[in-house]
């Protein structure tokens, strides 16, 4: 956001931190520079929106450490003719920071208190290719799909099978798998003609991937 006073020295500190963790792309670099953390927070926690850390959002559910933001962000080497999905809209962090970056994002959340929140800061940032649905994310979006990239926020236990269904061929996915909160990487998913590549990025810690009916 502009500010007559130049940056917010809270998010040259938190870029910083993103670099020194080893993130390269300066587009995602500027996307992050772009999305105030603090408005993604609750009260409680506006202090602490600039650490690299998650942060509790209501709900038992977590915002996403920046630097696994950034990370997941980067992996899906983004243009503005992507067509994204994103399991998982929480807070609409990570949708905010991916939503420069690709030509529209679909993101799906199964709490319908955290997706609302999460619709009006999308509207009071100005952002509008974002467009979000309250469901289970891991029946996809059939209507939408192919996707060009699909991020998954949350923990899933394997791949989810339809969500690869849903990737277009040449298509990228990042995935945190594990069922236990001690035992998640991260994985990059490519699609190729006859299968998938995958590769580990990492040791995560993300709150469960959630299957079935969603909560009233
Ligand atoms: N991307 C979010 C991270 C939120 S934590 C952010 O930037 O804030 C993960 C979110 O995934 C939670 O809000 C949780 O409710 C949601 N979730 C878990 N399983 C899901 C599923 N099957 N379908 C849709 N959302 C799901």
């Amino acid at each position: 956001m502009s500010n007559p006073q130049g940056p917010d020295p809270r998010l040259m500190s938190l870029v910083l931190e993103m670099r020194q963790g080893g993130i390269r792309d300066e587009k995602v670099i500027r996307a992050m520079e772009s999305v105030p953390r603090d408005l993604f927070v609750p009260l409680a926690f506006q202090d602490r929106a600039y650490e690299n850390t998650a942060l509790p959002i209501g709900h038992q559910q977590t915002v996403s450490q920046p630097l696994v933001v950034a990370m997941m962000t980067e992996a899906l080497e983004l243009t503005d003719r992507h067509k994204v999905l994103e399991i998982g809209t929480g807070s609409g962090y990570q949708a905010a920071v991916l939503s420069p970056l690709c030509r529209r994002l679909y993101t799906i959340e199964r709490h319908r208190g955290l997706k609302e929140e999460a619709e009006k800061r999308f509207a009071e940032l100005g952002i509008h290719n974002i467009t979000t649905k309250l469901g289970d994310g891991s029946v996809g979006w059939k209507e939408q799909a192919p996707f060009d990239r699909i991020i998954v926020t949350a923990a899933a236990v394997d791949f989810p099978p339809v969500l690869i269904d849903q990737l277009a061929v040449g298509g990228i996915m990042v995935v945190p798998i594990g069922d236990d909160f001690h035992d998640q990487r991260l994985f990059k998913v490519v699609k190729t003609e006859t299968g998938v590549e995958t590769t580990e990025m990492g040791w995560v810690r993300f709150v469960p991937f959630v299957e079935g009916e969603v909560p009233e």
